[in-house]
């Protein structure tokens, strides 16, 4: 098969032409600037990941939510099975940025992270 795959690893977004087969896997890519648009096709054919994300409410912080992501990146396949895992779930301030707030979600290996500090009101 040939796909026009859009890298998005940096702002270039280089339109990689890539020759590949469920099988065999890739087999040639063209129109590139550098060797990491491999590895990101490679990834988006067989195995594409996002990265989630959303906000949890805070309990007893200066900020009522906190901006969390998925650390590392999810299955595509799994953003709304994880949304849904995080919806209700409420978080206790402190909350300090890189902090772990649900671990291991929905057995992905990738855990909930804040991306704001959140104080104690
Ligand atoms: S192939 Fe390299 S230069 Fe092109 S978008 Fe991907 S990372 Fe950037």
């Amino acid at each position: 098969m040939n796909s026009t795959i859009i890298c998005i690893v940096c702002p270039v977004s280089c339109p990689v032409d890539v020759e590949w087969t469920r099988e065999g896997g890739v087999s040639g890519i063209k129109n590139h600037l550098c060797r990491l648009a491999l590895d990101y096709v490679e990834s988006e054919l067989f195995d594409p990941r996002r990265l989630l994300t959303t906000s949890m409410p805070v309990d007893g912080g200066d900020w009522p939510l906190v901006s969390v992501k998925t650390d590392p990146p999810i299955p595509k396949h799994m953003m709304l099975e994880a949304m849904d895992e995080i919806i209700g779930k409420r978080v206790k301030a402190p909350i300090k940025v890189g902090d772990v707030l649900m671990k291991d979600l929905l057995s992905t290996g990738s855990n909930v992270i804040a991306t704001r500090n959140v104080k104690i009101a």
